[in-house]
């Protein structure tokens, strides 16, 4: 666990799919939701009417095969086609789906970007709601009450103790996600990163970029790790 996720994680933090409704004071014991999930969960498997091989294979897609990298080469491309950028400023949803990036908790994209004078980050003050389809499954820091209070009552302060100091003059946009809205950062594309094709730039790119807590560093020097 690094420094953030000790200093933010103070709370369970839970995820959920659609509903907001549920009681978020209750940090430390499952929520109202996660008991009902798994409830159902196991009357749909002793019902014979869900295989939990299914239900595991599901959660494997998100936590190991959809991740940041999807976002990561959707920013990338973005860098390299400035039609693609105009695309994908204009219709998220539709610029991501057309990688194959569609389904659960990524149906109603935005794209805020990231200039020399503007900076967005990117979190959802209620609970969790994060773009499962570009970035996999949400950090724990990021469901922490912590991140969720301070991002809105002083975010450069929250910024700069994840180590991202923004000039006074660096405007700041905070976006509250919800279930129905998710953001996604398209990052500054990093000094030094000229002549990179867009396989090496989507390495360069973190999840972190991608929610508005770090910058995309400039590649190492040649020679040098
Ligand atoms: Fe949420």
């Amino acid at each position: 666990m690094d420094t953030r996720e000790r200093d933010l994680r103070h709370g369970s933090g839970h995820d959920h799919g659609r509903a907001h409704d549920h009681d978020h004071a209750q940090q430390d014991v499952p929520s109202d939701i996660t008991l009902r999930v798994k409830a159902l969960e196991s009357l749909l498997v002793e019902k014979g009417l869900v295989d939990p091989a299914a239900l595991d294979a599901i959660v494997d897609m998100y936590e190991h095969k959809v991740g940041p990298k999807n976002g990561a080469r959707v920013v990338a491309r973005a860098w390299c086609d400035p039609a693609y950028k105009e695309r994908l400023l204009a219709d998220a949803s539709a610029a991501i789906g057309e990688f194959g990036y569609t389904g659960r908790q990524g149906e109603h994209m935005i794209v805020v970007e990231n200039k020399p004078k503007l900076h967005n980050l990117v979190v959802c003050t209620l609970c969790s709601c994060y773009p499962w389809t570009v970035l996999g499954l949400p950090p724990v820091w990021y469901k922490s009450a912590p991140y969720r209070a301070r991002a809105v009552i002083d975010p450069r302060g929250l910024l700069r103790e994840l180590g991202l100091e923004l000039d006074e003059d660096v405007e700041l946009r905070v976006w509250d996600s919800t279930s129905e809205m998710r953001y996604l950062v398209l990052p500054e594309r990093p000094a030094g990163s000229e002549g990179m094709d867009e396989a090496a730039l989507a390495a360069l790119v973190t999840r972190d970029a991608m929610v508005g807590v770090a910058k995309v560093a400039p590649p190492a020097p040649r020679g040098r790790p």
